[in-house]
């Protein structure tokens, strides 16, 4: 850049005034900027620089929604699991927290991921999909079963930041700050009786890979994901305020947990501090130890400092998960007959027959959607060529269907 002393005909390419109806032109290579624009476009660089410093990753400091605030919000979708909701709350409360802190002393406050431990279909990922919702930042799910060891048929570790990346849009600093929710990490638990004479790779290979993005580093990610190529182009991102949320069933944790309180799942303890023991419940008393005979490395289980578990859900909560959620599984349906003008009712027996069809099939919450599809399969493809204005499905009809599938479904299976 320099002041404009040649050519006497430039103007300002912003205001488009003359040389000589202002104090001073500076070039540019293609272009002219005046004085008084100059000035107008350092002021809304600063302002727009002071709005960022205000917000991070979209939300105010003044708007920070606190715990109490995040567990309502959690509550109008999630049925239940109040002790996942309160963990997860202060977390991500904690997690803005974070990202908001001024470097003006030398705490630091550090992040603490976390880990949930709960049956299948118990509204694990549910709970990290609303949070991510509700905080508007980028937020990935990944599987730990797909995960191996560099070097292996699989995905590299690395991957999980790649699904961020494409979360946000390729925007890093916006993808520095997001959540992933790591399904399954129960998969990946060290395999000690393993008789397999291979290594374990699915185990703790990947485990020590996933320990380097729990604890913060800097790493280079394969923009596109799958394995990394030599000519491929890394994008580097750094963990450190990346939120991880690990979830996993952990099937037979139980025992575990049973052997450490030294008690056994079924039976009798007969001291009195035993007898307090829930042990239709036993999850609840989950803790790091019980994580590590399970197979998790000490060091993984370091970084995932807050341990909380869900509850099998039992009828009650089906029945309630059908209907009370904000975007519950009949007001989806309400709303797609809505569209065609249909007014869809349902008696409250057809609610229980469904809840008492998933409990049979062992299919817990995510059976509902596929039963009630079943039920409503027929008038979804018959009531939009009527005219017909009111359909109510009564708990007859509902048996007639699902009885209906279930022969297909056995004939189709012979
Ligand atoms: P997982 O614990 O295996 O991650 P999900 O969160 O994927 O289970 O739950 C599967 C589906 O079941 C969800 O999409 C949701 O429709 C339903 N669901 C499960 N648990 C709950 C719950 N506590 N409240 C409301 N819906 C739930």
């Amino acid at each position: 850049m320099a002041k404009k002393e040649t050519n006497s005909s430039s103007s300002c390419s912003f205001c488009g005034r003359n040389e000589k109806e202002v104090n001073m032109l500076i070039s540019g290579l293609s272009a002219d900027i005046c004085d008084s624009c100059a000035e107008q476009a350092y002021q809304i660089v600063k302002e727009s620089f002071e709005a960022k410093k205000k917000s991070v990753a979209g939300i105010d400091r003044n708007q920070l929604p606190d715990p109490r605030q995040i567990k309502e919000y959690l509550d109008g979708y999630i049925i239940g699991q109040d002790s996942a909701k309160r963990y997860l709350s202060v977390a991500v409360y904690n997690h803005y927290k974070r990202i908001l802190q001024e470097k003006e002393d030398d705490i630091e406050i550090e992040k603490s991921n976390i880990i949930l431990v709960g049956p299948t279909g118990t509204g694990k990922t549910l709970l990290a999909r609303t949070i991510a919702k509700l905080l508007k930042v980028p937020f990935a799910i990944v599987d730990a079963t797909v995960l191996t060891e560099a070097g292996y048929v699989g995905e590299d570790i690395e991957s999980i930041l790649t699904r961020l990346l494409q979360a946000s849009d390729y925007d890093v600093a916006a993808a520095e700050r997001g959540i992933v929710f790591i399904d399954e990490i129960d998969k990946i638990a060290r395999k000690s009786d393993n008789p397999s004479i291979t290594r374990d790779v699915s185990g703790e290979g990947v485990q020590q890979g996933l320990l380097k993005l729990l604890e913060g580093s800097v790493v280079n990610v394969p923009p596109q994901g799958g394995r990394k190529h030599p000519d491929q182009k890394m994008i580097a991102v750094d963990t450190k305020n990346i939120l991880f949320v690990c979830g996993g069933a952990f099937d037979g944790i139980e025992r575990k947990i049973a052997q450490r309180l030294n008690t056994t799942v079924v039976g009798y303890a007969s001291s009195n501090n035993k007898a307090k023991i829930d042990k239709n419940n036993l999850l609840q008393y989950v803790a790091p130890q019980d994580l590590k005979s399970f197979g998790l490395i000490p060091e993984i289980i370091g970084r995932l400092p807050i341990l909380t578990y869900l509850d099998a859900l039992d009828p009650s909560a089906l029945r309630r998960i059908l209907t009370e959620p904000k975007n519950s599984i009949i007001k989806q349906y309400v709303k797609l007959f809505k569209m065609d003008n249909v007014d869809l009712t349902f008696d409250d027996d057809v609610y229980e027959y469904i809840v008492d069809k998933a409990v049979e099939y062992k299919l817990g919450a995510r059976g509902l959607r596929s039963i009630v599809e079943t039920i409503m399969m027929d008038a979804m493809f018959n009531i939009p060529s009527t005219k017909q204005e009111k359909l109510h499905i009564t708990k007859p009809y509902a048996v007639e269907q699902l009885e209906k599938s279930e022969v297909i479904k056995l004939r189709n299976s012979q």
